[in-house]
């Protein structure tokens, strides 16, 4: 059998169009060939028929920020079989529908790294920045390079991109003339950069000085008042702060003049924003055991799952922390759904293996989060697969559902544009042509 034909089901094409319903998609090879009413499907005799009644075909979700060639090469989260570990991981990703993953910081861009790009059956397709740059002192993980002044920063730019990294991810340290030079070196060479600011700079100034994407929603200072900067300014410091500090949302007034404006420029430059609120939530709300213990934690093995408790970020938080935590969760995410309703580019991603992420189920509650924020069910799926293709450059080829693109699609029972939810009833998931996994239900 040289192809496979969808057929019945409901498609969604993952760019936001109109759902189809009765629909077919046909397969041949690594390339979908065919879409459109399944009563108008000429499928050949040597395609494999699958009947998808019921269910919905969609692209395979795209994670937008995850880490994945660092726990590959073992530098995030030890555990004893780490060989064991790296394949449960890369499982994980295709298992709940994940075919492609965007890496935003590994450790170097050595052998793991490399063969992530070059990519296999098994893993999910990969993209990825290597290691964060950074100004001093530098975040404290594997291989982040510290790069205080301009000419540092050129140079490590050009060493990256000789090394085939997709994209430059800066860090919360780099100060502003250093950022700039980062941002003119890597667009000369051709690549985007993505930073996680809003530590010494404000997500507002790393977008004017010319950054193409911003991961975590770190907005502070730039939504607030002098007086209540000062309020901020007062507040005791926290070991994580410098990582994830979101209290600028407690006196944020987003019905504020300052919101538009914001809002304004990232639409204004075409930024991304990747929320990540998948660990926004982990961090905030991690007072609650039914975040800390997600269902499918089990499987990961006891001494990954001590770590992600050992090193949670939220160790000296007292309750009040968490109690604010709560609201701050809320208005970042109330910010999400006003930027995505006025049409800023918001992609999805989870920062998995952070702790209490979880590989590949974590996307799922990233869309519903973005549900939550007041995107639509259509809108959520738009990010977590046509627009988080785009930010991964691969926009030609994956994230939506259409003849001549890479057969990445995901089958799932029931209805996500009615309940998003349903996205995490897996049946099928096809990488390339081929099917990677497949319910019980669905014995081929
Ligand atoms: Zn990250």
């Amino acid at each position: 059998m040289t192809g496979i034909a969808l057929t019945g089901g409901r498609l969604v094409d993952g760019g936001g169009g109109p759902p189809a319903d009765a629909a077919a998609v046909l397969i041949d090879g690594e390339r979908i060939v065919w879409t459109g009413r399944a009563a108008d499907a000429i499928i050949p005799d040597s395609f494999r028929r699958i009947d998808t009644t019921g269910h919905t075909i969609l692209p395979g979700l795209v994670d937008a920020h995850a880490h994945v060639a660092a726990v590959m090469c073992g530098a995030e989260l030890q555990t004893q079989d780490a060989s064991a570990f790296g394949s449960f991981f890369t499982d994980q990703f295709l298992r709940f529908g994940v075919t492609a993953v965007r890496d935003t910081g590994s450790p170097d861009t050595g052998p793991e790294f490399q063969l992530l790009r070059e990519g296999r059956r098994d893993w999910p397709r990969f993209v990825g920045s290597g290691p964060n740059l950074d100004g001093a002192p530098g975040g404290p993980w594997p291989g982040l390079r510290v790069v205080d002044d301009p000419e540092p920063g050129r140079c490590a730019v050009r060493e990256l991109a000789a090394q085939g990294v997709d994209f430059v991810k800066t860090y919360v340290w780099m100060p502003p003339a250093t950022l700039a030079a980062v941002v003119e070196a890597a667009h000369a060479a051709g690549l985007p950069v993505a930073a996680h600011a809003g530590h010494i700079l404000t997500a507002d100034e790393a977008v004017r000085i010319g950054v193409d994407a911003l991961e975590h929603v770190r907005i502070g200072p730039e939504l607030l008042s002098e007086e209540k900067r000062d309020a901020l300014k007062a507040l005791r410091t926290r070991d994580f702060d410098w990582l994830f500090d979101f209290r600028a949302w407690r006196f944020a007034d987003l019905a504020g003049a300052e919101t538009d404006r914001l809002i304004q420029l990232l639409l204004d430059r075409r930024i991304f924003l990747t929320p990540t609120l998948s660990v926004a939530r982990a961090v905030l709300m991690g007072d609650d055991e039914a975040i800390t213990s997600p269902a499918g934690i089990g499987a990961l093995p006891g001494d990954v799952r001590e770590q992600w408790h050992a090193e949670s970020f939220t160790l000296d938080w007292e309750a009040e922390d968490f109690g604010w935590g709560r609201m701050e969760l809320e208005r970042q995410m109330e910010f999400v759904g006003l930027a995505a309703g006025a049409g800023v580019r918001v992609a999805a991603g989870t920062d998995t293996p952070n702790p209490f992420v979880l590989p590949g189920q974590s996307m799922h509650d990233e869309l519903e989060l973005l549900v939550g924020s007041g995107l639509t069910p259509m809108q959520a799926i738009v990010a977590g697969t046509s627009r988080a293709a785009e930010l991964l450059g691969l926009a030609d080829r994956i994230g939506v559902v259409k003849p001549g693109y890479l057969a990445d699609l995901l089958v799932v029972r029931g209805d996500p544009v009615s309940s998003i939810t349903a996205t995490r009833s897996v049946a099928l998931v096809i990488k390339s042509g081929q099917i990677v996994w497949h319910d019980a239900a669905h014995e081929l």
